[in-house]
């Protein structure tokens, strides 16, 4: 028989196992700074920005405003065909001025999912129109995470966010390459035929699958490769875009140019769901110029949703104004500095910063949700990647005294396993 919780909760949560998850939720009810409260009254230090995307903090009453107004005036218009909005007009030219690439466009999106298959369809539609159209294949790295769309899924690196749909790939004629090692990259282009490849997508610091930087080398190989072979490059920054490296779009810092860049997250710093595509003239021009330029068949209702996009641009003010970016890069210096008195520990293999983000890879023998679970009952929220690395990710808000907090915690939770490892 159904138990009373199944029968009472309608909402059925994300990536979640139910029966664990049922009866045990956090609650959140409310958000200050790098804070969010629950709704027993607990106060938790947000140490992963929610799902990586709280860059400037919980609670901003401009980002309110900023929305109300909006909908007072307008609450959107769609931007199919020849209608668009004044605020997504407003914001297509600011995101094309932080671009990293000359001349870039913007296709507004709804979040990071929906930016991947943006850009996935538009990398196989630009070869079709080349002309080369065996150029249909969508690589991307092991472990890597783009969200779970169908071509989300299809181009998962981590294994069991792809499995189970009843063949190896939603969508086919995709790959997966290499994480670190540019040699098997390069093997596996040679393999499956530069001809047949149509895109490589890249986190340039992978989040979900690990907090991974890139291996010296690693991006400079796949522009050389890209160059060499005629493949496009897909800078996935859903994470890292808006200063979580310490630079606008992380593509600055490691200098790579790709001909898309993704965009979700820390665009409104998740005051309202919106993300965007910015798109190179070698892809764009095409579809711009000629009586029989074609079009590109994709869109959905809420691209370019005025309320959303007066919600970054405000969010983009705060950004600019409270120097947030640069704080970013220094507090990346604090954590890298603080995280010293983990990395000696004999439980943890491995400690990770690339940007404002830290990876704490934990032994094998550690009991990671234990860990979580440790910080939680602390008043701090991490989160387990992979099983076994903690993910940090804090609020650009976030102070260095709240810091040190989130390592003193994350220090005294895996002495809490090394007892319970001691003793079994
Ligand atoms: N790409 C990356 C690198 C991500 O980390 C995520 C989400 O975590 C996505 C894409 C998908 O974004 P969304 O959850 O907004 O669809």
């Amino acid at each position: 028989m159904a138990s009373q919780a199944i029968l009472t909760r309608a909402l059925w949560s994300a990536q979640a196992h139910m029966p664990t998850v049922l009866g045990q939720e956090i609650e959140i009810v409310g958000g200050d700074g790098s804070y969010v409260t629950t709704a027993t009254g607990q106060r938790l230090l947000d140490a992963t920005a929610g799902l990586w995307h709280a860059n400037i903090g919980h609670g901003r009453e401009e980002l309110a405003r900023a929305a109300y107004d909006q909908m007072k005036r307008l609450e959107t218009y769609h931007v199919f065909g020849r209608f668009v909005n004044d605020t997504a007009l407003g914001l297509a030219d600011r995101l094309a001025a932080y671009s990293p690439f000359a001349d870039a466009k913007v296709i507004l999106t709804s979040g990071g999912s929906d930016s991947v298959d943006t850009a996935c369809k538009l990398a196989r539609r630009h070869w079709q129109l080349e002309g080369r159209t065996s150029k249909k294949i969508i690589l991307s790295r092991e472990y890597a995470y783009h969200g779970l769309h169908a071509y989300g899924t299809s181009i998962a690196g981590l294994k069991y966010n792809r499995e189970g749909y009843g063949t190896e790939s939603l969508i086919p004629e995709t790959g997966l390459i290499d994480n670190s090692d540019i040699n098997r990259v390069e093997a596996e282009v040679l393999r499956l035929g530069p001809e047949n490849i149509a895109a490589i997508i890249t986190e340039p610091v992978m989040g979900t699958g690990g907090v991974i930087p890139p291996v010296p080398g690693y991006l400079e190989g796949l522009q050389r490769l890209a160059a060499e072979h005629d493949i496009l490059l897909i800078a996935d920054e859903v994470i890292t875009g808006f200063g979580r490296t310490g630079t606008m779009f992380a593509c600055e810092r490691y200098t790579f140019k790709p001909d898309l860049l993704l965009m979700a997250k820390g665009i409104t710093s998740g005051y309202a769901p919106l993300g965007g595509v910015l798109v190179a003239p070698r892809i764009w021009q095409r579809f711009y110029e000629g009586f029989d330029a074609p079009i590109y068949r994709h869109g959905t209702t809420y691209s370019g949703h005025a309320t959303a996009c007066a919600v970054a641009m405000a969010n983009l003010d705060i950004l600019e104004k409270e120097g947030l970016i640069a704080r970013a890069g220094e507090l990346e210096m604090v954590l890298d500095r603080t995280l010293e008195s983990v990395r000696s520990h004999e439980l943890v293999v491995e400690v990770r910063v690339g940007g404002f983000l830290g990876g704490v890879e934990l032994s094998q023998s550690v009991d990671g949700t234990a860990v979580v679970d440790f910080a939680l009952a602390e008043g701090v929220i991490l989160r387990l990647l992979r099983g076994h690395t903690l993910q940090i990710s804090p609020p650009f808000v976030v102070t260095e005294d709240e810091i040190n907090t989130i390592v003193e915690v994350i220090l005294a939770g895996i002495q809490s396993q090394a007892k319970v490892t001691a003793a079994v």
